[in-house]
């Protein structure tokens, strides 16, 4: 067994060199990490020994710079696969971003599959990115895009699930998490009733896999989706998980170099997987710094990491549900790395505003879930989100930030 060294929050926070900095004359405090998060130098420093050693294209050449660059990048999806904990290399495709993957699913899978009258189930609280391909969907399949609401809280119940879930339902689509509320949505359960009656089941990771362990084997979840740059790797990088059996039947999303066996004029034979479904040269150096960031997180105490997370996003709901003037907008009874709040007579623009003029970085809009701030008749929120390096003291800044706010607006 490998020990690894004890969880330390100054000694994580000191490998992030964005952190190192000021913002208008105050310490960052950069609450925004569900957006994307920082990097550690550990990633920066791969990504740069790419350009700076190994830059050369992969699977082509074989020429040492292209041999090593190649086994960097094929090396990346056996740390992919023991974070998720998948069967095989083969189940894991090399994509953009949670957005490229769920794309991926809705025309590889879903399009070839699915017909009038059957209906893909999604919720109220999903990003644009688990909402928009399924419309997508809609549109060239004639299948129905059936919406299962959440309650006041935030959440999504089982009974609700249940309540929109028949033999009808050929797909499910839902979020681990909610980036926008912090809502973790009870996933075991729901792949399980959708299995009952013979639907798929996509999980939208892109939260998810930052604050919850994820497991696709003990989950059987069809497809879980996340993107590199939240998990601390570079951005356009993520993976598509799906089981071997549906992407043998998938046929490829894009065409052109590296997803082929043999071209001739005629016909066009597919490389195996998972290369069957990477067209083209990809971001060679990203999915190498997306390694970097998986490893990192190996060699940390991680159990001791989401408890140190999940100690501040307590600490953050409690500071936040004291101050008179601020109203929460998702109280679930399980939530994970956000929390999204108005700030009474302020717009969620200008509190963002104001709280960056004391170096605290937050989101304010709608964080691409436009039907889920219509549920709530409101037009965005404020959102405080936190990653692996996030403090309490940082809370406790916001909520001076946060008093400084209101007496501007009182
Ligand atoms: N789903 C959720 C829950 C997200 O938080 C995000 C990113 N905000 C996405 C999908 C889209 O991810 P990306 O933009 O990295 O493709």
């Amino acid at each position: 067994m490998t020990t690894r060294p004890p969880f330390e929050i100054d000694a994580i926070r000191r490998e992030f060199p964005a952190l190192a900095q000021s913002i208008h004359g105050k310490p960052l405090v950069y609450l925004d990490s569900a957006a994307t998060a920082l990097k550690p130098q550990a990633v920066i420093d791969s990504v740069v020994s790419v350009y700076a050693q190994d830059c050369a294209n992969i699977h082509r050449a074989v020429h040492t710079l292209s041999q090593r660059a190649t086994a960097r990048y094929d090396g990346v999806r056996e740390s992919v696969r023991k974070l998720l904990n998948a069967r095989s290399t083969k189940e894991l495709v090399y994509v953009r971003g949670t957005t490229e993957a769920i794309n991926l699913v809705a025309a590889s899978f879903a399009v070839p599959t699915l017909r009038e009258g059957d209906e893909i189930l999604v919720t109220e609280l999903e990003h644009h990115s688990n909402f928009v391909p399924w419309q997508l969907v809609r549109e060239k399949t004639g299948a129905t895009l059936v919406v299962v609401p959440v309650d006041d809280a935030g959440e999504v119940t089982l009974e609700a699930f249940r309540a929109k879930l028949s033999s009808r339902t050929k797909l499910v689509s839902v979020a681990h998490v909610s980036n926008a509320l912090g809502t973790v949505l009870p996933i075991a359960e729901i792949i399980a009733l959708a299995h009952d009656v013979g639907a798929k089941v996509m999980i939208d990771g892109a939260q998810g896999i930052v604050h919850e362990s994820v497991d696709v084997q003990a989950l059987d979840c069809d497809f879980y989706a996340f993107s590199g740059h939240k998990l601390y790797g570079p951005t356009g990088t993520g993976i598509l998980y799906a089981k071997e059996a549906l992407l043998e039947a998938m046929p490829p999303y894009q065409g052109g170099g590296d997803m082929i066996d043999r071209v001739t004029l005629a016909k066009t034979t597919w490389n195996e997987l998972p290369y069957k479904f990477e067209a083209g040269t990809p971001d060679i150096a990203g999915v190498i710094g997306l390694g970097a960031a998986i490893e990192w997180l190996f060699a940390l105490d991680r159990v001791a990491a989401r408890a140190h997370e999940h100690d501040v996003l307590r600490y953050a709901r409690e500071r936040l549900g004291e101050l008179p003037f601020v109203t929460i907008v998702g109280n679930a009874s399980k939530t994970s790395g956000a929390v999204s709040f108005l700030v009474d007579g302020a717009h969620p623009t200008d509190v963002g505003m104001i709280l960056d003029e004391h170096g605290i970085a937050v989101r304010t809009g709608h964080h691409c879930t436009q039907p889920l701030m219509d549920r709530f008749a409101i037009p965005a929120t404020a959102r405080a989100s936190f990653g692996i390096y996030s403090t309490r003291a940082e809370v406790d800044a916001l909520v001076t930030g946060l008093e400084a706010v209101r007496k501007l607006f009182a």
